[in-house]
């Protein structure tokens, strides 16, 4: 798909996500936030909800956990424009709640057809809402900074999943956002990774990697993404 039919049809997406009422959080949201970014990426972070400052603005990630994550992708030498950023439910949670299963559930079909129309090679996970989607059954504490293969029914096709921390964690402990820092540095390493197993046209059964990729001497912070 080019460039121009994408953010087409991101727009469609984000217009339907606007007027949707498939969940209880349309009652309390003041502005869906769709998600945002560079139709032509090739890496998609997703977060798990809006909170205050998303849902008045009905951007994502502008608060002080999206000052974290541009400065954590400022780290790798990339800006939060070569990238798009969405969340699991999008629509804010009251109070900043957990989502709950359903409205996960019912939010779903659209964080789908975002990954198919972006077709990304890498899907960053920010916090365990948006890990269990893409790496089920895995704890955050042991599969930060690890990478796995991403069920293609999730809408990613041949793409690697890498998990990270929610900002809004690392904001709340400062070893958290060491961590951070350090997983993040193993993105760049693990877009390569994507390209080469895209390339190679890898089997679409995902099976879990048993190691992080690591960072190497081809994947510098300075890596540009395209
Ligand atoms: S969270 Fe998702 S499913 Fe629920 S109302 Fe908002 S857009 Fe619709």
């Amino acid at each position: 798909m080019i460039d121009v039919e994408r953010q087409r049809a991101l727009e469609a997406i984000a217009t339907e996500v606007r007027a949707c009422t498939n969940c209880r959080l349309h009652e309390t949201r003041t502005k869906a936030v769709p998600g945002e970014g560079d139709p032509e990426t090739e890496v998609v972070f997703v977060g798990e909800g809006p909170g205050f400052n998303e849902d008045r603005e009905g951007r994502p990630f502008i608060g002080r956990a999206g000052d974290l994550l541009v400065k954590l992708l400022a780290s790798i030498g990339w800006r939060r424009d070569d990238v798009f950023i969405t969340n699991v439910v999008k629509c804010r949670p009251p109070e900043n709640r957990d989502p709950q299963p359903d409205e996960i559930a019912a939010c779903a079909p659209f964080l789908r057809r975002q990954l198919e129309v972006l077709d990304p090679a890498v899907v960053v996970t920010l916090g365990r809402y948006s890990m269990a989607t893409f790496m089920p059954g895995v704890r955050i504490s042991q599969a930060h900074g690890t990478v796995r293969p991403i069920d293609p029914a999730t809408g990613a096709n041949l793409a690697l999943a890498f998990a990270m921390y929610h900002p809004a964690a690392a904001l709340r402990t400062p070893a958290i956002e060491r961590e951070s820092y350090a997983d993040i540095a193993a993105v760049p390493a693990t877009l390569l990774a994507s390209r080469e197993r895209r390339g190679a046209g890898a089997s679409t059964i995902p099976e879990p990697l048993e190691e992080p990729v690591p960072s190497t001497d081809d994947a510098t912070p300075e890596m540009t993404l395209f």
